[in-house]
């Protein structure tokens, strides 16, 4: 499937590494003027930077975090200011803080839902009164199987994905009769940072679970962002794809 985004502006939220920077580089491959978005670790934004040099008219780094609702708010004053409109915004940025729900902090609890839930929140409501005005759009969240089947150690990851996707549902009930869509992307094992950490004993009895018995890979996930924000998906609304390789 060949997708064409030249007219239309992408905001990418974490798309800098990872996952995120594998949507945001389809994005710029079919046409889009990219906004990648990171928290902290300007190095792997200038990477990314670099590497797509042949894009650079068309690619746009911004450094704040999506669980300050200030910082996002002037993140939307900034994008009114200097684009005239865009058209997607892709949840993406998320943080994980493993462990058994006796043992949790406070803090980690916080952080991943501030993160991952909360800022997708943020985003979310400063995108729609900006996409209802100009009666288009689409809202992509990446979220996790983990949300639906709960995971040992990731209480806190799991509820924020939960409830990232019963967030999605909703929102795509409010804002359907404004021609905007909302869903989920729920990918499985992914090749990146965001699993490096991992034992690799740990990381082989997780390959033993996946069916097609390999992890995938971020462009196999942008694949069905980049379907989602397409303009012909406008009856697919408040749903999850998962790309798990048959979990
Ligand atoms: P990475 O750790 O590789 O990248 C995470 C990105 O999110 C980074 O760009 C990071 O910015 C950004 N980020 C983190 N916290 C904040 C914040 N508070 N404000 C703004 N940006 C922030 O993760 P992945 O690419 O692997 O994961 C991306 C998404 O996919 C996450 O939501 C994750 O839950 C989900 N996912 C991942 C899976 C996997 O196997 N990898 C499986 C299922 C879901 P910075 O670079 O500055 O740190």
């Amino acid at each position: 499937m060949n997708f064409d985004f030249k007219e239309q502006t992408v905001i990418v939220t974490g798309g800098t590494r990872g996952i995120g920077r594998g949507v945001a580089e389809a994005f710029l491959a079919a046409g889009a003027q990219v906004i990648a978005t990171y928290r902290s670790d300007t190095s792997a934004a200038q990477a990314f930077q670099k590497a797509n040099e042949n894009y650079q008219d068309r690619l746009h780094l911004r450094q704040f975090d999506v669980s300050k609702h200030d910082d996002v708010v002037a993140f939307f004053k900034d994008v009114e200011e200097n684009f005239k409109q865009f058209e997607i915004l892709v949840n993406n940025s998320g943080i994980r803080r493993d462990s058994v729900v006796g043992m949790m902090s406070v803090e980690d609890w916080d952080a991943v839902i501030h993160t991952n839930l909360t800022g997708t929140y943020h985003m979310s409501k400063l995108a729609v009164q900006h996409l209802m005005r100009h009666r288009y759009g689409r809202i992509v969240n990446i979220t996790s199987p983990i949300g639906r089947y709960g995971f040992a150690g990731q209480a806190n990851y799991a509820a924020s994905k939960a409830g990232q996707e019963a967030f999605a549902r909703s929102l795509s009930k409010e804002v359907a009769s404004r021609k905007i869509t909302v869903n989920c992307v729920s990918p499985g094992f992914i090749d990146t940072d965001f699993i490096a950490d991992l034992p690799e004993d740990q990381k082989k009895k997780y390959l033993g679970q996946v069916p097609v018995k390999r992890f995938g890979t971020v462009a196999e996930v942008a694949r069905a962002v980049l379907f989602l924000a397409d303009r012909d998906s406008a009856y697919i609304n408040g749903t999850v794809l998962e790309i798990t390789g048959g979990l």
